[in-house]
């Protein structure tokens, strides 16, 4: 059994939950404590049975709860160095994860992929179960060859889709801003979450599109893009993510006749 469970996305905050039948993974932290142990313990984790938190990068929209939950869950923290280095934690809680490598979590194996977002050593995620394989890029800036290839192996894909580029130029945003969002380094827009879409692989599942922003994006746009993203004959369920509250996927159940 592999469940995996969004607690919101947006620029607002993020997290997910990664589990299986013994292995649970919160992967980011950016909402209250309060919220984020009230969920984990609808999706039946009680305090301290997370095996790990796993943090993308130190922006407050990924952190913003987890020095609060780590009273709930005495769990390590694991992270690059640079986001270690950013974050700040108590040094007994700290796993360092090395771009590249692949590490297991229980019955998780992951590896960390850098990606090009303006933060102190940020990731995303190549998460493998013996039921699933899933790519996980919440705050990208750019498509590189290594997300690329990455989106090439996996059976469901969870991408940022963070701007309609005619609401980002046309919206309230200073021009730095509109500039930093729109930048290599800053977030997918929902034209670059359709090339990202066109590049998965052809045994993708579904596609979930987070870190939607509520200024310069909504989930119709974003998803209509997305789907002329996918060749006509694919039908991969395409799910804008809500910027809050319970979202769940696990893959399809394989049945074979005896
Ligand atoms: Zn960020
Ligand atoms: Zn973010």
């Amino acid at each position: 059994m592999v469940e995996i469970i969004s607690f919101g996305s947006s620029s607002r905050g993020n997290a997910f939950l990664f589990r299986t039948s013994r292995t649970s993974v919160l992967v980011d932290a950016g909402f209250s404590p309060r919220y984020l142990r009230e969920s984990l313990l609808r999706c039946g984790i009680a305090d301290h049975q997370l095996a790990a938190i796993l943090v993308t990068h130190e922006h407050a929209d990924h952190i913003r709860g987890l020095a609060g939950l780590l009273r709930w869950q005495s769990c390590p923290v694991v992270a690059t160095a640079g986001t270690l280095q950013a974050l700040r934690l108590d040094a007994a809680h700290e796993v360092v994860l090395r771009p590249g490598d692949w590490i297991e979590i229980g019955e998780l194996a992951l590896r960390a992929i850098p990606v090009p977002h303006d933060a102190n050593e940020p990731i995303g995620l190549h998460i493998v179960t013996d039921k699933a394989s899933v790519a996980f890029f919440t705050d990208l800036g750019s498509l590189t060859l290594d997300v690329t290839a990455t989106l090439q192996q996996v059976t469901f894909a969870i991408v940022e889709a963070n701007h309609d580029r005619q609401l980002l130029d046309s919206g309230p945003y200073p021009l730095w801003l509109k500039r930093r969002i729109a930048s290599r380094h800053g977030h997918l827009s929902n034209d670059d979450a359709a090339a990202a879409a066109g590049l998965c692989s052809s045994r993708l599942e579904a596609l979930w599109l987070a870190h939607l922003s509520e200024e310069n994006n909504r989930p119709d746009l974003a998803r209509a893009c997305v789907e002329r993203g996918l060749a006509p004959d694919r039908l991969v369920p395409i799910t804008p993510l809500p910027a809050r509250g319970l979202y769940r996927w696990s893959p399809r159940e394989v049945t074979t006749r005896e």
